[in-house]
C-alpha cells in the first residue's frame, strides 16, 4: 500500500465570500450545567468578519446589485454599529466598492479599527440623541448617501434581504444542525433581521417552536415605550421599530440587565473556552431563564451568539471596565478575568 494518499478533488473557496455562514451549533453542557433541556449555541465569530452580519451584508449588496442600485465603483453608505459595516467593507473589498460606516459613539475602538482595517472610512455620530434628531447615526448616514454621487443606502433596518439571509441560511443550518430536534429559539433583535428570518424557516418546519426575544433594559422591544433609555451593551434593542422586525414571529421577550449580559458574556469564555460579545451575553442570560422554566429534557434551546469577544477586550473582558460601570462586585457569579472556575 502506497504511503501517499490519493489526491482527491481540491476544495479551496474562490473568495473568502464563499466562506460565509456553515457555523457550528455547539452544546453548552458545562454553562447550562443543571439545565433539564439543552442548552445549544450557534457560533457565528465563525463567519469570516467575526460575526452573523456578514451573511446579511452580502445579501444586501447583491439585492442591489441585481435591481441596479449599486453600480460598479460605487459607494456604500450604511449606519452601523459595527458588524455590518464589517461585513460590507469584507464584501466590497471583493467586489470593488467604497464603503462609509455611520457609527454610534458608544461603539468600541476595536470595532472602529476592525473597519478601518478592511478599507472602510468611518463616520462617528452621537447616541444620546433622539433617532429623528439630524445628528444621529441614521440620519448622518442618511446625509451622505444624498450628498455623495452614486452612493446607496443598504439600510440593514428597512432592507427585507436582511430577514432573508437568515431565512434562506441561518435557519435552515440551526434546522438542520439540530436534527429538528429544537424546540426554543432565543436571539437579540437589532434590526430584528435574525429573529425574523430564522423564526420565519423554523416556524414553518414546526409551527409550535417557541422564539423568544433576549432584549436589554431601555429597549424600545420589550419595556415600556415611555421608558426607553441608552445602555451599554452593543448591537441589540433599539429606540424605534425598524421594518425589517416581524413582531408576529416573537412569543415572548426575556429582558436583561447590562451587567447580566456581560457577567454571562465572561462566564461563557470561563466555562465554554467561546469568546463571544455582549449582546452574546444578553441571548445567553435569556435562553439560560427560559430553560430554567422547562422540565423536558427532550428540549432544546438554542440560542445565537451573534459575534466574538475580541471586539470588547477592553470593555466587557476589561475588570477596569467593568469595575468602573459597577459591574464587577457582589456575588459569585462575578467571573474575573483570570479567574479558575
Ligand atoms: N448582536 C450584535 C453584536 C449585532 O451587531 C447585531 C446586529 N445589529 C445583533 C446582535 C442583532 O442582530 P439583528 O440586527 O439581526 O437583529
Amino acid at each position: 500500500m502506497s504511503l501517499h494518499r490519493t489526491a482527491t478533488e481540491p476544495v479551496i473557496a474562490d473568495s473568502i465570500l464563499e466562506t460565509i455562514g456553515d457555523t457550528p451549533l455547539v452544546r453548552l453542557a458545562r454553562y447550562g450545567a443543571g439545565l433539564t433541556p439543552q442548552l445549544v449555541a450557534k457560533v457565528e465569530s465563525s463567519n469570516p468578519g467575526g460575526s452573523i452580519k456578514d451573511r446579511v451584508a452580502v445579501s444586501l449588496i447583491e439585492a442591489a446589485e441585481r435591481d441596479g442600485r449599486l453600480q460598479p465603483g460605487g459607494t456604500i453608505v450604511e449606519p452601523t454599529s459595527g458588524n455590518t459595516g464589517t461585513g460590507l467593507a469584507i464584501a466590497a473589498r471583493i467586489k470593488g466598492y467604497r464603503v462609509i460606516a455611520v457609527m454610534p459613539d458608544k461603539m468600541s475602538r476595536e470595532k472602529i479599527d476592525l473597519l478601518r482595517a478592511y478599507g472602510a472610512e468611518v463616520v462617528i455620530a452621537p447616541t444620546d440623541v433622539p433617532p429623528d434628531s439630524p445628528r444621529s447615526y441614521y440620519r448622518v448616514a442618511d446625509r451622505l448617501t444624498e450628498e455623495i454621487p452614486g452612493a446607496f443606502q443598504p439600510n440593514q433596518y428597512r432592507n427585507q434581504a436582511n430577514p432573508a439571509a437568515h431565512e434562506a441560511s441561518t435557519g435552515p443550518e440551526i434546522w438542520e444542525q439540530s436534527g429538528g430536534r429544537i424546540t426554543h429559539l432565543v436571539a437579540g433583535v437589532g434590526t430584528g433581521g435574525t429573529i425574523t428570518g430564522i423564526g420565519r424557516h423554523l416556524r414553518r418546519m414546526k409551527p409550535e417552536i417557541e422564539i423568544v426575544g433576549a432584549d436589554p433594559e431601555g429597549s424600545i422591544y420589550s419595556g415600556p415605550e415611555d421608558q426607553v433609555r441608552p445602555y451599554l451593551v452593543e448591537g441589540v434593542g433599539e429606540d424605534f421599530w425598524p421594518e425589517t422586525f416581524d413582531r408576529s414571529i416573537v412569543d415572548r421577550y426575556v429582558t436583561v440587565s447590562d451587567r447580566d449580559s456581560f457577567l454571562a458574556a465572561r462566564r461563557l469564555a470561563m466555562t465554554e473556552g467561546i469568546l463571544a460579545g455582549g449582546s452574546a451575553g444578553t441571548a445567553l442570560h435569556a435562553a439560560v431563564e427560559v430553560a430554567k422554566g422547562i422540565d423536558d429534557p427532550a428540549a432544546m434551546v438554542v440560542v445565537v451568539l451573534p459575534d466574538g469577544g475580541r471586539s470588547y477586550l477592553s470593555k466587557v473582558f476589561n475588570d477596569t471596565w467593568m469595575s468602573e460601570h459597577g459591574f464587577l462586585g457582589g456575588g459569585p457569579s462575578d467571573a474575573r478575568v483570570g479567574d479558575v472556575l
